[in-house]
């Protein structure tokens, strides 16, 4: 990809949707996508900004700025978690809700891809607060979420009981119970056996077929995983679980190390109890950006955007980085990775069993039939097994990185579609 990208400040670099666009437009250019699909599959369709007001517990008022973000139904109903964070824009939601078009489009299930975000510091809020706050966002979007229209789900800072009150306010809405509008539910109203943990389980898988790809052993590979929340913790159970030695983890705060391999079991009951990983025992207390760039056989970035830029990819020294969070990488950052010849296994690959067994989810609701745990497990499993072999073989074919094949593979499938479909004029 040498001289593709051109020279970016450091502002453009970090920007997710220029990220997102950079790969985009080369991925186009590789596949020679025709101009008008190149300008449709660029532009997200919608764009919905809502500013609100939310009774605080003082009495207050405060007025919150929420988005949802729409790019493709080519495929399906649109889908995609909502994030609570201060630092939501609408460039990020925006290519977020890209990349959901194409991840759902790599691992070939029927949705297309949006993404909502709320600019909130949930972390200061009251339980109360986030149940007001995530109801009239829910109903200020209602026209435009629905099972067969666009399902959100979960994403960073909201969970199963964010998704209950927009289930249950969509429902209060529309005058009876309707479980398939989200994903990523408590189990008892329709939510999914092996969804939480799915995202996880995704990067364990992918992690196993790399290791197999390169003909290296699960044996003895050291494992660091920066991020632990819902994605980097399961990841790290399971893959521990698996026979990874897990030497490193790392949240916002700091991380941890340990050469012999984090009891990760012991961790996650420590982070139940106490709200962090600082002061665990178990491991030596080390900077999250040492962490980044030590010794190790996969890194695993499942945190949030920008965590590999310019600054610090020329010094990461694993042999395979395996994305648990979106857009964790910059383009400027993948060229300097792919110079040092390391295996990157994407986000639009690597964390899309989250919304794979989101798919399951939906389905089982529309069914009103559940399936057994082990059920989930494996058909998660062969779809993120078939997919990585789909956009490896596909690299191989068009001689480009594993990224890019993901691109060329997403986009060709969404723009299929859009021929077949033909455009409404
Ligand atoms: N927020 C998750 C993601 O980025 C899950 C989306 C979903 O399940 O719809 O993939």
């Amino acid at each position: 990809m040498a001289g593709a990208i051109p020279t970016v400040t450091l502002d453009q670099e970090i920007n997710p949707w220029e990220a997102q666009s950079a790969r985009f437009e080369f991925a186009a250019r590789k596949l020679n996508l025709e101009a008008g699909l190149w300008k449709m599959l660029s532009t997200p369709t919608r764009e919905v900004i809502v500013h609100f007001p939310v009774t605080m517990d003082s009495g207050q008022i405060d007025m919150f700025t929420g988005f949802r973000v729409q790019h493709s139904i080519a495929r399906g109903p649109c889908k995609g978690g909502i994030r609570y964070s201060p630092e939501v824009t609408l460039d990020e939601v925006r290519a977020l809700a890209s990349w959901m078009t194409w991840k759902c489009a790599v691992v070939n299930i029927p949705f297309g891809g949006a993404k909502g975000g709320v600019i909130c510091d949930p972390k200061k809020m009251s339980q109360g607060e986030l149940e007001r706050m995530t109801r009239r966002y829910t109903s200020e979007i209602i026209d435009f979420i629905g099972p067969e229209k666009d399902v959100p789900a979960p994403d960073m800072n909201t969970n199963e009981q964010t998704m209950a009150w927009i289930m249950d306010t969509y429902s209060m809405h529309m005058g009876h119970t309707v479980t398939s509008v989200v994903t990523g539910k408590p189990l008892n109203i329709g939510g999914s056996r092996g969804r939480v943990e799915a995202t996880g389980r995704g990067v364990r898988v992918v992690c196993d077929e790399s290791l197999r790809y390169l003909n290296m052993p699960i044996d003895g590979c050291r494992v660091v995983i920066q991020g632990f929340g819902n994605v980097g913790s399961n990841a790290a159970r399971l893959m521990m679980e698996h026979g990874y030695k897990i030497v490193g983890v790392s949240e916002l705060e700091g991380g941890l190390a340990n050469p012999n391999g984090i009891d990760i079991h012991q961790l996650i009951e420590f982070k139940q109890r106490n709200g962090t990983i600082q002061g665990f025992r178990g491991a030596e207390a080390t900077p999250s950006e040492e962490l980044m760039v030590s010794e190790c056989e996969i890194l695993i970035p499942a945190a949030t955007e920008n965590m590999i830029t310019s600054r610090n990819a020329g010094e990461i020294k694993a042999r395979i980085v395996v994305e648990g969070a979106n857009g964790p990488t910059t383009a400027v950052a993948d060229e300097i990775l792919a110079e040092k010849r390391i295996f990157i296994v994407p986000d639009i690959l690597a964390n899309a069993g989250g919304v794979t067994a989101s798919y399951f989810e939906w389905v089982q609701d529309r069914q009103g039939y559940f399936w057994k745990e082990a059920i989930v497990n494996e058909q998660l499993e062969t779809i993120l097994r078939d997919s990585f072999d789909d956009v490896v073989r596909y690299a191989e074919a068009h001689n480009v990185n594993n990224r890019i094949a993901a691109y060329m593979l997403a986009i060709d499938r969404v723009a299929f579609t859009i021929k077949q479909r033909g455009i409404y004029a």
